[in-house]
């Protein structure tokens, strides 16, 4: 039995039929990347109105963005910069996913034909803890020169991380889960990430369960990456396992993530970027946040308006090969936005 009762979801925010969802745009990129999203939803019509919160200024109110995502339940998210370097500046990217308990994020790496890459026909499953583990920024100088950082590991967040994957395998018929670790030098936290997995997979006979040491693991992802299937890991491996996949299959605007907890959900790009540097420019690959607008369209049960903008993604990105410059193409963000509200506008691609 799971360690920690599965708690009913609290309801998502609806009003007339028309979700609501909290929209933090971040830094960098994050506000041209929003104003696309909802460019495509006019277009197509999706019935959701979005919140927006600015938290870009490290003075601004992050109780309030709590606040309307726990009424909301559901946020689509851009990368929040943390500029400062001090120690009690905490990241508020990691201060949200804690406050809600959003203790897994799900990157579901998936090739997309015809898009340049280094490696072809990938489908991995990365499945990560996401509110431990090295992230919980519990650092110090104890004497002059010298720093502790603690890496904290529960037996209760990694039975719920693990569970959620093998379930998420059932459901979604993957064959193997591989238990990503450290163990053999970390004996204590990642020995306990590691047994509770196996202890996990002891009730999903269906699935095989095996397990791989990270740094073997990075090599086998460049080499041989099509051996994995889904990949439960603690928060610091799934931050760097997740860039080595999306950077395999074409770069950091490409893939979306997921963020779940019992209560609450937050879509956002899957490497987390904040693209700084090239902001403004219209250069930027809007497909990593109008995949993260999908998935919330999955989320919600709109899986008419997810399929149409999805399609059209993948007309546009596939078949017409509109790629901007990280993918070697030449067109602007603008020009992947439009040729996507184009697709959306022909009736052939409509679901319904
Ligand atoms: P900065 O945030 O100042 O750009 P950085 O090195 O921290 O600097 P990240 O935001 O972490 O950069 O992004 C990593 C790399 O991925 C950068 O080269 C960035 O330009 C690129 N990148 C991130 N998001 C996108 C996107 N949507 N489209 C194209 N490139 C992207």
């Amino acid at each position: 039995t799971p360690l920690i009762k599965k708690v009913e979801a609290i309801p998502v925010a609806m009003y007339g039929g028309r979700h609501h969802v909290t929209m933090l745009p971040g830094g960098g990129i994050g506000p041209e990347l929003m104003g696309y999203v909802k460019e495509v939803f006019k277009y197509a019509g999706a019935p959701v109105d979005f919140e927006v919160v600015d938290i870009g200024d490290e003075n601004s109110d992050l109780d309030y963005a709590l606040t309307s995502i726990k009424r909301n339940g559901v946020a689509i998210k851009g990368n929040i910069e943390t500029k400062s370097e001090s120690a009690s500046v905490v990241s508020r990217n990691v201060a949200i996913r804690n406050e809600l308990d959003l203790y897994v994020n799900i990157l579901h790496c998936k090739s997309y034909p015809g898009v340049p890459a280094r490696q072809k026909d990938i489908d991995i499953v990365i499945i990560r803890q996401n509110t431990e583990g090295e992230y919980a920024m519990l650092e110090h100088e104890s004497v002059d020169g010298v720093v502790e950082s603690m890496k904290v590991v529960t037996e209760s967040n990694s039975d719920r991380v693990a569970r959620f994957a093998f379930e998420y395998a059932k459901k979604n018929g993957r064959k193997r889960v591989t238990t990503i670790h450290k163990a053999n030098i970390m004996k204590l936290s990642d020995g306990l990430f590691l047994e509770t997995s196996r202890r996990v997979a002891k009730d999903y006979p269906e699935i095989e369960h095996n397990d791989m040491i990270i740094d073997n693991c990075c090599m086998q992802l460049v080499s041989k990456p099509h051996q994995f299937d889904v990949m439960i890991m603690t928060n610091l491996y799934g931050s760097i396992v997740s860039n080595v996949v999306c950077g395999l299959i074409g770069g950091a605007g490409l893939l979306s993530g997921k963020n779940y907890g019992d209560h609450y959900a937050i879509f956002e790009p899957g490497t987390r970027n904040t693209g700084t540097a090239i902001a403004g420019k219209n250069i930027a690959n809007p497909i990593a946040m109008l995949s993260a607008s999908v998935d919330m369209l999955n989320h919600l049960g709109h899986v008419q308006h997810a399929e149409l903008i999805q399609r059209a993604i993948e007309k546009t990105i596939c078949e017409d090969k509109i790629h901007t410059p990280d993918l070697g193409g030449s067109a602007r963000s603008t020009d992947v936005v439009q040729r996507i509200i184009d697709h959306i506008l022909q009736a052939d691609i409509r679901p319904w």
